[in-house]
């Protein structure tokens, strides 16, 4: 296993768009593990392959506090969205930032695991909430997008200031 690098904003490269996964080998399962690895070592609770610079359709999360609830979500689609809220968010991408985002706080997700079977299963809580964030770094969007303008304007001026580190980012 190995741990990878993680992007950081304002990298362009978070912009890119990732293509479906079409190959369920080993080099597959080996990008899983080091997500995982990656992640936990970043003590965050979600990662996009986005976010390694890897342009394909694969996050990993576990929103447990023992870390024994890894989840893989491969070419994730969301089929219905409920109870929307607004939910702290932060990112491993986007350090120092810390701010309220509008989400479904529920949501039916279909998806294929790591052999490439497909699954649809029904989200709630934190783990329906970082799916959505990680699906966004997949389409090239960072939750920091997704605020109100002024409230934008300035996180980006806090940004090009340089930001403190928290942790329990995705
Ligand atoms: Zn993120």
């Amino acid at each position: 296993m190995a741990r990878l690098d993680i992007l950081a904003y304002p990298d362009p490269r978070l912009r890119m768009k990732a293509l479906p996964v079409r190959e369920f080998d080993d080099a597959l399962a080996r990008l899983i593990d080091d997500l995982f690895e990656t992640l936990y070592a970043a003590r965050g609770i979600g990662l996009a392959a986005t976010q390694v610079n890897v342009q394909l359709q694969l996050i990993v999360i576990d929103v447990s506090e023992d870390r024994s609830k890894p989840e893989v979500f491969i070419n994730p689609q969301i089929l219905a969205r409920d109870q929307i809220g607004l939910v702290e968010e932060s990112c491993l991408s986007v350090p120092g930032i810390v701010e309220n985002v509008a989400r479904a706080t529920a949501l039916t997700v279909r998806a294929v695991d790591r052999r490439g079977t497909p699954y649809m299963r029904d989200l709630d809580g934190l783990l329906a909430v970082c799916l959505q964030h990680e699906i966004d770094h997949l389409d090239g969007t960072l939750f920091v997008d997704r605020l109100p303008f002024f409230k934008r304007l300035r996180t980006r001026r806090r940004l090009e200031r340089g930001g403190r580190a928290y942790q329990a980012a995705a």
